[in-house]
Formats: C-alpha cells, sequence, structure tokens
C-alpha cells in the first residue's frame, strides 16, 4: 500500500521534473489517481503561460475532468509533489477528490521563495485591512443571479 503512494507521488515529482526541464513555470507536479490509473496530470505553468493560476493541481484537475467528461472527481486520489496552496485548495475542494497526499509542505516552499502561508494570513483579515481590498458594491443587482439561479427548473446542481 505504501509503495503505491510512493509510487504514484514519484510519477508526480517526474511531473515536476518533467516541467523545469523545459523551463514551464515553478517545481511543482501533480497526478491525479482513478481505479489505479493516472487519469489527470500536470505541471506548473505559470511563467511560461502567463497563467497566474496554472498551478500543477489545477491543470491536473482540468485534465482529469477532461478525460473523465465530469466536473467531480468521485474516487479519485490527488497525489502533488507539495503541499497546495489555497488556490489549489479550494479547487481540490470544488473538484472533491477522496484524498490528498503532498510530498514537501507549506513551510519547505515558503522557504525557497513560494510563500502561500501570507494567503493564509489574509483570509483572516477583514477586508479593507487586507494587502488587496475588498470592497462590496451593487449587492442587490448581483443577488438577482441567484433568484434567477432557483428559478431555472434545469438548473444543474455541483
Ligand atoms: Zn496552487
Amino acid at each position: 500500500m505504501n509503495s503505491t503512494h510512493k509510487y504514484y507521488m514519484s510519477e508526480a515529482i517526474k511531473a515536476a521534473v518533467k516541467g523545469l526541464k523545459n523551463n514551464d513555470g515553478g517545481p511543482f507536479g501533480c497526478i491525479i489517481v482513478k481505479d489505479g490509473n493516472i487519469v489527470g496530470l500536470g505541471n506548473n505553468k505559470v511563467t511560461s503561460t502567463n497563467d497566474p493560476t496554472a498551478h500543477a493541481e489545477v491543470i491536473a484537475i482540468r485534465d482529469a475532468c477532461k478525460n473523465l467528461g465530469t466536473f467531480q472527481l468521485d474516487g479519485c486520489t490527488v497525489y502533488t509533489s507539495c503541499e497546495p496552496c489555497p488556490m489549489c485548495l479550494g479547487a481540490i475542494y470544488w473538484a472533491r477528490p477522496e484524498k490528498v497526499f503532498y510530498g514537501s509542505n507549506k513551510i519547505d516552499a515558503a522557504a525557497v521563495g513560494f510563500d502561500d502561508e501570507f494567503i493564509y494570513q489574509e483570509i483572516e483579515l477583514p477586508y479593507k485591512e487586507r494587502n488587496i481590498p475588498f470592497e462590496q458594491v451593487s449587492r442587490a443587482e448581483a443577488l438577482q443571479l441567484f433568484e434567477q439561479w432557483s428559478n431555472t427548473e434545469d438548473a444543474k446542481q455541483y
């Protein structure tokens, strides 16, 4: 069992190494496994695609969902070379896999300049004290979207 997890983690790390060789972006890789098969694969491509959301986990989730033809990763396991950042943590929760295995942790990542801890701290702050301030505007108009959604009979819940 343990050697199986180590094998899949080595595949996630392999994806990261390939990305490094191609100069795709940061040193991160991720694979998604279902029923023993690798159904999704990704490595960080932030700098090569000018996409700040192109983290390994997001790319692997998109790849797995495309391959499986679904928006939910039921019965899937995520293997990521580093503990997910808050964005990827959110993406993983939306995708709803069964379990996540990670290699290095967020403290290791911060030590080489990938400081996700900063974002975790921002979440705790009042909106106006955040580094990027959040302010609410036009709530009533925006709420009409939810009313429309509630009245849409064939709305696909997720
Ligand atoms: Zn991330």
